[in-house]
């Protein structure tokens, strides 16, 4: 519950840390050129809250292109660009929101979305 306190700033270090240091869709490694920026995965749009779990780390030109685009449809940009984004990072991420939304309630409107993301990317794993 103690990261719904965190400034974004704090939620962006723990999300790499919990990540890893690279960008969860073109997987280029943060540097000083390619900076980490806060991606919702459910977009704000959409009602998807700034929680820790609905955050992950994109870069900059990433986060910009993907727009309002979905986790799964931006996923299969990516592959179609010859990416190899973090699937799994965005499954287990999903999956941790839904988690979050189930103890702590409210977020009417992201449920459907999220789970239609969740259904969609288990059809993609199987
Ligand atoms: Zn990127």
């Amino acid at each position: 519950m103690a990261d719904q306190l965190l400034d974004r700033a704090a939620r962006l270090i723990l999300a790499v840390a919990r990540d890893g240091p690279d960008c969860t869709w073109c997987r280029r490694p943060f540097t000083d050129r390619v900076t980490p920026t806060t991606d919702h995965l459910v977009p704000r749009v959409k009602g998807g809250p700034s929680w820790l779990e609905n955050e992950v780390a994109a870069c900059r030109r990433c986060n910009r292109e993907r727009g309002h685009l979905s986790p799964s449809d931006w996923l299969a940009e990516c592959e179609r660009r010859g990416w190899h984004p973090d699937a799994d990072r965005v499954a287990r991420v999903l999956t941790a929101l839904s988690a979050a939304i189930a103890t702590r309630g409210g977020q009417r409107r992201a449920r459907p979305y999220l789970e239609g993301q969740l259904r969609r990317l288990r059809r993609r794993a199987a």
